[in-house]
């Protein structure tokens, strides 16, 4: 399957064509995250709750494609996302950080 760059839309607050926002700017905030609720990839989850009428509603951490990386558009699982340090489509750097707001992203059966 491929995917046309110009094909991912990222929602979310003056987002760049990377993903990043008014939030999360640095030059590794390019992960955009899937709301379960309304299957839309926002930037982070602070956009997704000012443009949208629902808090954001985090997916399982092992469905597929629920995070995308704004530089390639390559899919991931949550889960698969949060164990890198960089997109293993187009190599750009992931934030570590990012770790840090699993459980507003995604579910977790294993704590
Ligand atoms: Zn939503
Ligand atoms: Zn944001
Ligand atoms: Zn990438």
């Amino acid at each position: 399957m491929t995917m046309e760059k110009n094909q991912r839309i990222i929602y979310g607050i003056h987002t760049d064509n990377e993903g990043r926002c008014v939030h999360y700017h640095s030059e590794v905030d390019v992960v955009a995250n899937m709301c379960a609720m309304c299957h839309k990839f926002y930037a982070c989850y602070k956009c997704h709750d000012e443009l949208e009428d629902h808090p954001f509603e985090p997916v399982e951490s092992d469905e597929e494609a629920t995070a995308m990386c704004g530089a390639c558009g390559k899919l991931y699982s949550y889960k698969e996302y949060a164990c890198l340090s960089k997109c293993t489509g187009c190599g750009h750097e992931f934030n570590p950080r990012c770790a840090l707001h699993k459980s507003i992203y995604a579910r977790t059966s294993d704590t």
